[in-house]
Order: structure tokens, then C-alpha cells, then sequence
């Protein structure tokens, strides 16, 4: 898996990669709304110190960091009385957990990085332009499609955009097969959604920009089936590794910056432009199966459980 020792490598795989520049559809449809801060090209050598002081724990070294799930034997799950008053993903729980989820038994993704350039990210800023604080504690998780290729998306992100309204990047995506691919490590600030607010909070820097929840979200895309390289409203949707791979990275995520499950969103839900409708055809209760899976039969910040481990049943064997 690569890591800060393979960076003369995937500083030429980034290098090998420019020029290419094709366009992810949801990219090149954000790219006149993002709110970004303007940088400048980087070198390679400058590049390579941006990495370097980033902290460990933003970059995925050493041994695979997603622990193999077991199937918990007497899972009961519970579905909170309240649920239906949270965000989609609390709503979608269920009471019992269908064979599907399952699939995330003995599961461990393949874990890759391919850096988006520093032109396309930037800090979470702790004050706005006029010094005034703004919030950039990591509390937001934003679900979005590729619409093109993962790789078109990854050639995309390592290609320089010296303007704000061409800069775009995700934290990771997740391709067809469920590899997670980290593109901005989770502590800087990916420009995945342009004008955007949840519940009302939103971020502003930049004048001539609208305000966007990136200042304070994580960004993972799933990369689209090939039906879904177009605007239509539908496709076929995801398969069953990408949602394996997108739960434990969703549970690793709410686990390190305590994000409550009523606070897993989307593109299309915080856009305030009216044109995003990423990601089509996902399926919330594919999702929600199996973070109840992994957080034995409810869902971290979705309610309380009416049933905790301690009551389940003796199994039967
Ligand atoms: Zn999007």
C-alpha cells in the first residue's frame, strides 16, 4: 500500500497524469460553484513537504487500516422510536438485518492513495477572511458519484487548477470493486460541494463565492456504473462491495471525528444550486444494514438503542 516511503512514485504516477484531464460529469457540473481558496502550482519539491508535514494519521501507512468484520452471532437490532425525525441514513435502520449485509464478513477493502493536487484542496481554516472564527471541526459526511470513471475523476483531481472555479476534489472514492482510494487526506479541506449548507450551517471565504459545508465535511464518492455516465436521473446504482467499503470507511470516519449517523448526507441534499443529484440512485437501508452490522444492531448518533449488547440473547450453540 503506499505510503510517504512511495513518494517518488506517486509523485510520478501523479506527473504521468496530467495533461489528461478528463472530466468527472458531477465535477465539471460543481466546478462553477466550488468555494474554493486560490493556491498556487506547486512544485514536486513543494509537494513533497506538504506531504511530509502532514500528520500520520492523515496519511493510510503502514498495514491496512480496516479491520476484517466478523458477523456478530446473536446481532438483535433495534431501530430508534425516533429515527424518522433524523437524517436518512437513521431512517433507513431496519429491524432486522437482511443477508446482504453480510456480504461485509471476512471483507477488508484494498486501500490505495492517488494525492489530488494541492491546487484542488486547501486547510480547514479556523477564521474567515476577516478574522472571524468559523467552525472547522470535521463533523459532515457528504456521499457523492464519480458520473465518469474513477480514474477520469483521480486524472482530474492530480491535474493543476490554479482557478477557484475549476478546483474540485473528494477525501476518497470508492471504485466498482470496493477499493478506497484516499485522494485528500482527511484533515485538509476537499472542495467536493460548491454552494452547499446543512441545516442551515455553511462556511464563506471567499466573497465572489457562495458559503459550502466543506470547511467542516468529509467528501467520499462512489464511483457510478456505466449506465450512469450521463445526467439522467437513474441508474443501475452501486454494488454490494462499494457499500461494504463505504460503511467501513463511514464507521472509521464517525469513530475518529465522532460524526453521528444523522449527520451522513449527501451532494444532492446540501446543494443549493439545484442542479446536483449525486449520488443517484443510492440506497440508504444497503448502507444502514450494514453500519447496524458493525455497531451491533444500531447506528451511532441515530437515537437510542432499545436494545444494547448486553441484553442480546445467548447463542444458541
Ligand atoms: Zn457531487
Amino acid at each position: 500500500m503506499p505510503g510517504l516511503l512511495d513518494l517518488p512514485r506517486l509523485l510520478a504516477e501523479r506527473w504521468r497524469g496530467l495533461g489528461r484531464g478528463l472530466i468527472a460529469c458531477c465535477l465539471l457540473l460543481a466546478l462553477s460553484a466550488c468555494s474554493a481558496m486560490p493556491s498556487a502550482d506547486a512544485s514536486e519539491a513543494e509537494l513533497a513537504a506538504i506531504l511530509a508535514q502532514l500528520p500520520d494519521s492523515s496519511v493510510p501507512t503502514g498495514p491496512n487500516p480496516f479491520k476484517t468484520p466478523s458477523v456478530p452471532r446473536n446481532i438483535l437490532p433495534s431501530r430508534p422510536a425516533n429515527a424518522d425525525s433524523l437524517g436518512p441514513v437513521c431512517q433507513a435502520m431496519q429491524p432486522a438485518i437482511g443477508r446482504e449485509a453480510y456480504s461485509m464478513a471476512n471483507f477488508k477493502p484494498d486501500v490505495r492513495s492517488a494525492w489530488a493536487h494541492p491546487t484542488n484542496f486547501g486547510d480547514r481554516a479556523a477564521v474567515d477572511r476577516n478574522g472571524q472564527p468559523v467552525d472547522n471541526r470535521i463533523s459532515l459526511i457528504v456521499l457523492h458519484e464519480t458520473v465518469a470513471s474513477a480514474d477520469s475523476a483521480i486524472n482530474f483531481f492530480q491535474t493543476p487548477h490554479p482557478r477557484d472555479e475549476d478546483q474540485a476534489s473528494y477525501h476518497a472514492l470508492i471504485r466498482r470493486n470496493g477499493t478506497i482510494v484516499y485522494t485528500v487526506p482527511p484533515e485538509k479541506r476537499a472542495f467536493g460541494a460548491g454552494s452547499s449548507s446543512f441545516r442551515g450551517e455553511a462556511v464563506r471565504f471567499n466573497p465572489k463565492l457562495p458559503g459550502s459545508v466543506n470547511n467542516f465535511s468529509l467528501h467520499v464518492s462512489l464511483e457510478s456504473p456505466a449506465d450512469g455516465r450521463d445526467n439522467r436521473r437513474r441508474h443501475s446504482g452501486y454494488t454490494a462491495r462499494q457499500y461494504d467499503s463505504l460503511a467501513l470507511l463511514a464507521q472509521q470516519w464517525m469513530t475518529t471525528y465522532t460524526i453521528p449517523g444523522d449527520r451522513i448526507t449527501t451532494h444532492a441534499a446540501v446543494d443549493r444550486s439545484g442542479s446536483r443529484m449525486d449520488p443517484r440512485s443510492f440506497q440508504w437501508a444497503r448502507l444502514a444494514q450494514r453500519l447496524q452490522l458493525l455497531n451491533e444492531g444500531t447506528i451511532p448518533g441515530c437515537g437510542d438503542s432499545a436494545v444494547s449488547a448486553a441484553q442480546l440473547p445467548a447463542s444458541p450453540n
